[in-house]
């Protein structure tokens, strides 16, 4: 049983998937991807066959979540500062994208990696807690 594998997330890109799988890895968790040597090759089949998915061993399951959950990136302003949420000023506030194409990921994942976020109108901002949506300034 606790050699089962449970697929715990989905990533559209296998370089997003890489990037947690690498974080998990860290703290001892083995992880298993799938699909993405499919989705390298052709990054358009990934809607239809549902994504990269990542695996952990069901042992590893609740752990997993946990650094999941730790390594949400919180959105920060240009100065660094996190970005409150208005209605209820709570700083669990992430960059909602309509990331829908490889263009818009890759400069997504240079900006996350960077820490230089390419702001635009095609972003909003999306309060955790209390679910309000606030645009980008
Ligand atoms: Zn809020």
């Amino acid at each position: 049983m606790s050699q089962t594998f449970v697929t715990i997330a989905r990533y559209q890109y296998s370089s997003e998937a890489q990037i947690v799988k690498g974080r998990l890895e860290a703290d001892g968790i083995t992880v298993f991807l799938r699909d993405n040597i499919t989705i390298d090759t052709d990054p358009l089949v990934s809607n239809a066959i549902g994504g990269v998915k990542l695996k952990v061993l069901a042992k590893d399951v609740t752990n997993a979540r946990e650094i999941l959950r730790s390594i949400k990136v919180y959105s920060l302003d240009d100065n660094g500062n996190a970005i409150s949420c208005p209605n209820c000023n709570n700083q669990h506030v992430e960059l909602y994208s309509t990331i829908t194409d490889f263009k818009s990921f890759m400069s997504f994942l240079i900006g996350f990696l960077f820490g230089t976020l390419p702001f635009s109108t095609r972003y909003q901002y999306k309060c955790e807690d209390c679910k309000t949506e606030f645009p980008v300034k």
